[in-house]
């Protein structure tokens, strides 16, 4: 009889992973489903992006362009349509053959990064609550976490300076950087970005920067650190056409960065997938060239469902930490009468018929995070109307 273990007392998963188990998304879309909850958990659209984009999939598979291994930094108009998008954007100028790197996903963006430029023992900073991958990719390549709290303050969460600041020692290689920002909806103001900017270039240090939310920011603005004096050279700007084009399921991320960086990137990213998916690639590139009435509608779209749910979550009696980005919202279930976030997301779903997501995964200090709960509002106005009423139930 086989066993899962290689020997008696040491199981399969390195200690490097041990403590991360299965991810909250998949065991929380899997307990909707199980429940036919309405799933507020993990971060997906119920309503596909673009017809004309999916149409463009449709094209590039019959005609067989990406049917057999593209290129590895990806296919040329992608990177090309990418380099366009950060220009016509923030007139960022990037080189789509030395500047560009195609991966699957921000995800594999995210590992491919911290693989290619951590050793071991390097110190990270990251923003905490973080979201679960970079954890998870710090870990595997053998670096240490520095988390940085976000804190809730005048009714939304915000970045303490001094304390990012004390936070970098001779160790640290680099700072991990999310905004807008996933759980709590915070946009970096263009004064705080200034001042990690300074930060990095004074203590000499990388950035990456996962700004996958970049078109989802309701209030404020969008300003990518790569755009400051100094940080062109030493940041890794990441973007998903997963969230920007409401396709999570196609997997297209990308990096853009100096030629050294996206030279060490491609280097880990070789070893991860080799390549990404071709088809989508070309239909990605046509996405990025949307006129920027799309990026109105998108926004408008989610404005409107995150009104409707936050209403209805205050109506409920959750405090709620109006998002300025991304399409989550934390709350504080404190208000309920509950405490511990994990226990209230297992029995929300026989208690309403809703899924949610405890935001404690997403801290190193468990506790800071305990009452705190994320909604996704990517969801139709119907559906979100539904989950706020059997909420009220509460
Ligand atoms: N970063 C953040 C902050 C996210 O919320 C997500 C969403 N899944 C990702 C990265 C991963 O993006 P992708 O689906 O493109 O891999
Ligand atoms: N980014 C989405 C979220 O935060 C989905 C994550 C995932 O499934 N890996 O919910």
């Amino acid at each position: 009889m086989t066993t899962m273990t290689t020997t008696e007392n040491r199981p399969p998963l390195n200690r490097r992973l041990a403590e991360f188990g299965t991810t909250i998304f998949a065991e929380m879309s899997a307990l909707a489903a199980r429940t036919g909850s309405i799933n507020l958990g993990q971060g997906f659209p119920d309503t596909d992006g673009p017809e004309e984009v999916r149409e463009a999939a449709v094209r590039a598979l019959r005609d067989g362009r990406g049917n057999q291994y593209p290129p590895g930094p990806g296919v040329p108009e992608l990177r090309t349509a990418v380099a366009d998008h950060q220009a016509h954007h923030y007139d960022l100028r990037f080189d789509p053959d030395t500047e560009v790197l195609v991966t699957t996903g921000a995800t594999e963006a995210i590992a491919a990064s911290l693989l290619a430029l951590l050793e071991p023992g390097d110190e990270v900073i990251a923003l905490e609550p973080y979201y679960d991958s970079y954890a998870a990719c710090i870990a595997m390549a053998g670096g240490r976490r520095i988390p940085v709290t976000l804190r809730p303050r005048d009714g939304a969460y915000r970045l303490d300076l001094d304390e990012l600041r004390d936070a970098v020692t001779d160790r640290t290689r680099l700072i991990l950087l999310n905004t807008p920002h996933n759980p709590t909806g915070t946009v970096l103001t263009r004064d705080e970005l200034a001042a990690i900017a300074a930060l990095a270039v004074e203590r000499d240090l990388l950035v990456i920067t996962d700004e996958v939310y970049e078109h989802l920011v309701f209030e404020g603005e969008h300003v990518p650190i790569a755009t400051f004096p100094g940080m062109r050279e030493r940041t890794v700007t990441i973007g998903s056409a997963g969230k920007t084009y409401a396709f999570t399921g196609w997997k297209v991320g990308w990096v853009t960065a100096a030629p050294e960086l996206v030279t060490a990137v491609r280097s880990a990213k070789q070893f991860l997938t080799y390549v990404s998916a071709g088809p989508f690639q070309y239909a990605i590139a046509e996405a990025l060239r949307l006129p920027d009435s799309y990026y109105d509608g998108l926004r408008a779209t989610l404005r409107a469902g995150r009104d409707l749910l936050t209403a209805g979550l205050a109506d409920a009696g959750f405090t709620v930490y109006r998002p300025a980005g991304t399409y989550f919202v934390t709350t504080d279930i404190r208000g309920l009468g509950e405490s511990d976030g994990f226990a209230f997301c297992r029995a929300l779903p026989e208690r309403c018929g809703v899924v949610a997501i405890p935001n404690a995964v997403f801290y190193d200090h468990r506790e800071e995070g305990a009452p705190f709960v994320r909604f996704a509002f990517c969801k139709r106005p119907e559906v979100l109307q539904e989950a706020v009423s059997r909420l009220r139930r509460l």
